[in-house]
């Protein structure tokens, strides 16, 4: 039982643990880096389509030969953005501020605006582009990836800013799929803490710091990459993944409620518990219903006579143990009553052991029969029976034993249809003051050889053998 209930015990522990590994070592970070992955995947294609508008010949052309003809740009500009199925393609001249894009001319950028910034930004910078999540303003401002690609012409001299804008849909729809598929939370926070990026469900802050998890704390944890931290929110065990991602300056989670995926596992442990506690008990009524059956028939078999179902010696003794010691104390007559059949070995010898043994049966039943039923026999030897008889004196015993001596000598016993006449001799003697059972039988003992030595058949009070001293 113990061993069951170690075993389902270590198991859930087992799997408790394996799960949280599963979700810790595996889960999370796969999905984290499956998210990354495909953003890098939906970033690197307009990373080149940028790139290659940059170093453009119609377009630095066109840029040095003084801007002609506006439209020209503009088509150019609706082309890319149509061949590559971005959302918006832009060209940003240095000398006029003006910004192209696909759809016209949207504005002069000026220093003062700060949706312009990212403009003045790009011209300072050394590396050939950046990637820049912003509302479009050419978009009804929806979240816009954008690739800000430096353009120089043929001596290298700055120019202007080109590129496309993607919008974070793509994304937002593989957020949605992984949430739906594995119950995981997914969103993005920016390096200020706020949550800039999240799917349709699942979440509904803005701040990270709301969710437990302290936004300071999240460059800290990505130093050295995917990071897996325990939060408690909302008095639920959750399992945080975080990582950075350097093209966006952003912080990918990915968090997981534990308490409900060790649900199922704590379950199956309450079900292996409960079947456990089954099945001990139905093993321990089985056990208990078989030792018990054994120890009756171990007891029968210990105490009482196969062949005539009287009580047997080492049974009696304690019996009589017990009666003897009952009469002393409450000063009641006890009487012993020693049977013995007359010239057995002669009934064996004539008619067969078989016959002997139903004589023995007949005698038993014979002795039974004239006493009360509370009264127990005993075969005290092979063809001996003693009968103890409580409050029940001297007289009384000696009628008794007259009693079962007709009654034997009127029994009609055959075997095989020849009748076969049987007799007992009867000793009987009454226990005195201060003796044991065992003085008590000897008594009774001395009382039958009386019996015998006066011709068998008959019965002989104790008070006429030896005396006891
Ligand atoms: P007595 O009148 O002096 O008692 O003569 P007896 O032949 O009865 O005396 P004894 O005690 O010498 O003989 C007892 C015989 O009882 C011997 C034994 O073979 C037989 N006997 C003992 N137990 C059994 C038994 O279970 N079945 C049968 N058939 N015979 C038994
Ligand atoms: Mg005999
Ligand atoms: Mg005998």
């Amino acid at each position: 039982m113990f061993g069951f209930l170690a075993t389902s015990l270590a198991s859930y522990v087992v799997s408790r643990r394996s799960l949280h590994n599963a979700i810790v070592e595996n889960e999370l970070p796969l999905t984290s880096d499956n998210i990354y992955s495909e953003i890098q995947k939906d970033l690197i294609r307009p990373v080149l389509i940028s790139s290659v508008m940059s170093t453009d010949t119609f377009l630095r052309n066109w840029v040095i030969a003084g801007e002609q003809d506006p439209m020209r740009m503009i088509e150019y500009l609706h082309e890319i953005r149509q061949r590559y199925h971005a959302v918006t393609s832009f060209f940003v001249s240095d000398r006029t501020r003006i910004y192209y894009h696909a759809d016209g001319i949207l504005k002069s950028v000026t220093e003062d605006d700060w949706r312009d910034e990212w403009y003045f930004r790009v011209r300072r910078m050394m590396q050939p582009y950046e990637i820049n999540v912003d509302p479009d303003l050419a978009n009804r401002d929806a979240m816009t990836i954008f690739i800000n690609y430096r353009v120089v012409d043929y001596d290298g001299n700055f120019i202007g800013v080109t590129g496309i804008g993607l919008t974070v849909n793509a994304v937002q729809h593989l957020i949605d799929d992984y949430q739906k598929r594995f119950g995981r939370t997914i969103y993005f926070v920016n390096a200020e803490g706020r949550i800039v990026l999240k799917g349709d469900i699942g979440i509904s802050e803005t701040q990270i710091d709301e969710r437990g998890l302290p936004a300071r704390r999240l460059q800290q944890w990505t130093m050295s990459g995917s990071h897996t931290e325990q939060v408690e929110y909302h008095g639920h065990e959750r399992l945080m993944n975080v990582r950075f991602i350097p093209e966006l300056n952003w912080y990918l989670l990915v968090e997981k409620d534990e308490t409900g995926a060790m649900a199922g596992i704590r379950n199956a442990l309450y079900v292996n518990l409960a079947v456990c506690a089954v099945i001990t008990g139905l093993v321990l009524l089985g056990i208990w219903l078989t030792i018990s059956r054994f120890q009756r028939r171990l007891e029968e078999m210990a105490t009482t006579d196969k062949l005539t179902g009287a009580a047997t010696r080492h049974a009696y003794d304690i019996l009589t143990e017990q009666a003897v010691r009952d009469a002393h104390r409450q000063r009641q007559p006890l009487t012993a009553m020693l049977l013995d059949i007359d010239s057995f070995k002669a009934i064996n010898d004539s008619h067969g052991h078989m016959a002997g043994d139903r004589i023995l049966m007949g005698v038993a039943n014979a002795i039974r029969a004239c006493l009360r039923s509370s009264d127990t026999i005993c075969r005290w030897g092979g063809e001996e029976f003693l009968v103890v008889l409580r409050n029940c004196d001297q007289g009384n015993a000696e009628r008794i034993a007259e009693t079962v001596r007709q009654t034997v000598e009127g029994a009609a016993f055959a075997f095989n249809g020849a009748p076969i006449p049987v007799t007992v001799s009867l000793g009987v003697a009454m226990l005195g003051p201060g003796q044991t059972g065992a003085d008590l039988f000897a008594a009774a003992d001395a009382a039958l050889y009386q019996a015998k030595q006066a011709g068998r058949n008959c019965v002989r009070g104790a008070l006429e053998a030896e005396p006891a001293d």
